[in-house]
């Protein structure tokens, strides 16, 4: 469970998340939607210490993340929390596999032949295991992305953040993508991600968070938010969209 408790960040005098009070559950796949600027990535960037706030709380399992700690502590804290961007940052001069399996024996400690064995299954699941010995400018967009969520995945973090997973990949290859994060949230892992995919949000969130200038103004059911949201201004942002 990720708890937000009356998180407020500023950027000066410019405050960008105002007041936020929210949380998901073990297994709840949440969407967060809402315009341009709205504070959406500083949002999920939060939530695994990439951003700072200003005040409030985010507990991971009822642990302060924003607690203060020592930077190896925080890279722990870190590598429980899976994090999927826009752009793939997969290590160039890696092969696929040793990008997947380099943080399991940095950080973790785990051995190198067990961290290999692991990352080989992760990339038969998101159907790259002949890519295994691939370097990342060998991929397409959508298989590095593919790689990226492996990668994430090597840690065993009980969450996984996405931040606009899809957004900088040729049409035909979000489908792959998309999938794979569906079979996650099949699998029962606790997500939160930020995505335009509409189609996504409708079939396999459970929860949307509808957010506009730094608040959280409607969260509510896919069915309730696409046929009938409440706050005028989540009307005008669906109404954009058509
Ligand atoms: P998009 O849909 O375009 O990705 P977003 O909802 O993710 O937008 P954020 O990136 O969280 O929005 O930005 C929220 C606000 O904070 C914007 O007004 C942005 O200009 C501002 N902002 C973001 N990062 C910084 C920064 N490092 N310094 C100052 N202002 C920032
Ligand atoms: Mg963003």
């Amino acid at each position: 469970t990720i708890r937000l408790s009356n998180v407020c960040k500023s950027y000066g005098d410019y405050p960008v998340l105002k007041d936020i009070d929210a949380e998901v559950s073990q297994g709840e796949v949440v969407v967060i939607c809402g315009p341009s600027g709205s504070g959406k990535s500083t949002l999920i960037r939060t939530i695994n210490r990439l951003e700072e706030i200003s005040s409030g709380s985010i507990t991971l399992e009822g642990r302060n993340i924003h607690a203060p700690m020592r930077a190896k502590e925080l890279n722990l804290l870190r590598s429980r929390i899976g994090f999927v961007f826009q752009s793939f940052n997969l290590f160039p001069h890696l092969s696929v596999l040793d990008n997947v399996s380099m943080s399991p024996i940095r950080v973790k400690g785990v051995a190198p032949d067990a961290a290999r064995d692991k990352a080989n299954k992760l990339l038969d699941r998101v159907g790259l295991a002949d890519k295994a010995h691939s370097y990342p400018g060998q991929l397409s967009g959508g298989q590095q992305q593919r790689v990226a969520i492996a990668r994430a995945l090597a840690m065993e973090p009980p969450v996984m953040l996405f931040d606009e997973p899809t957004s900088a990949l040729d049409p035909e290859m979000v489908g792959e993508v998309l999938s794979v994060m569906k079979s996650l949230a099949a699998e029962g892992m606790t997500m939160l991600c930020v995505t335009h995919e509409m189609g996504f949000a409708r079939d396999v969130a459970d929860r949307i968070w509808f957010i506009d200038a730094g608040q959280i103004l409607e969260t509510a059911s896919p069915e309730g938010f696409f046929k009938s949201p409440r706050h005028p201004r989540a009307q005008r942002f669906l109404a954009d969209l058509r």
